[in-house]
């Protein structure tokens, strides 16, 4: 179970070994990321495009998660949805009934054009009853060049300074759902899986809540992650 964000990709580019990783771990991986701004279709044609072959089928999304969850569990639900157009045409092809009036749920997620006015229908939303979503907890993933990307946790920042504290349903990384459902994809144990990243709080904590050996990665320290894929490299020949 491999992140994306600071693991495989530094910004844009492929991380120093991300290459070597993926050739060694062929047809045993799966990609676990807290990104809520793509579908795996997209982030597929993404990654071959910088030379990751990573199929969609071997991608699971926050964002994408959250909406299938808040589908399944409420068929047809009233949402605002905060998030890029690419998963609000997801949402709706899942059935959910995008609204900025009385809606069920605020959801927020790695929203690019979050506005003003965005963050006032949510308050509202939340202030009349609606219950508030949000697709992962980062606050922001380290980008090329050491710039640090506004994620969605700063976003709820927003919008909780706003509305008032209120129970936020949190989905992505440390909760181990994604990495449960990249288990189930694999077919794999627990005990034979490990997921590497380079977040002890989400990708640290949703390994260890799911019983997973963690890997840590440093993608900026060229050692460290040598390091880590002779680790990598270890457990894999005792599979
Ligand atoms: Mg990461």
């Amino acid at each position: 179970l491999i992140d994306l964000d600071g693991t495989l990709l530094l910004g844009r580019r492929p991380a120093p070994g991300a290459k070597d990783l993926l050739t060694r771990v062929r047809g045993h991986f799966v990609v676990v990321s807290n990104d809520s701004e793509h579908v795996p279709s997209q982030l597929a044609r993404r990654l071959q495009g910088v030379g990751l072959a990573v199929g969609p089928d071997r991608i699971i999304l926050a964002g994408v998660c959250a909406v299938e969850a808040l589908a399944r569990e409420r068929p047809g639900a009233r949402i605002l949805l905060l998030a890029s157009p690419m998963l609000q045409r997801y949402a709706r092809r899942c059935g959910l009934q995008l609204q900025r009036t009385a809606p069920e749920v605020v959801m927020v997620a790695r929203d690019r054009n979050f506005s003003y006015a965005g963050l006032a229908a949510a308050a509202d939303a939340i202030r009349g009853g609606a219950q508030l979503m949000a697709t992962n907890p980062d606050v922001s993933h380290p980008g090329g060049d050491g710039q640090q990307i506004p994620d969605t946790g700063a976003l709820l920042a927003a919008i909780l300074a706003c509305s008032g504290s209120v129970p936020v349903r949190m989905f992505g990384k440390p909760d181990p759902q994604m990495l449960y459902e990249g288990l189930r994809r694999l077919e794999g144990d627990p005990r034979a899986a490990i997921m590497i990243g380079d977040n002890p709080a989400t990708d640290g904590q949703a390994a260890q809540r799911a019983g997973i050996q963690f890997v840590r990665v440093d993608g900026a320290m060229q050692s460290q992650w040598v390091a880590s894929l002779r680790v990598t490299e270890n457990e894999l020949s005792a599979l």
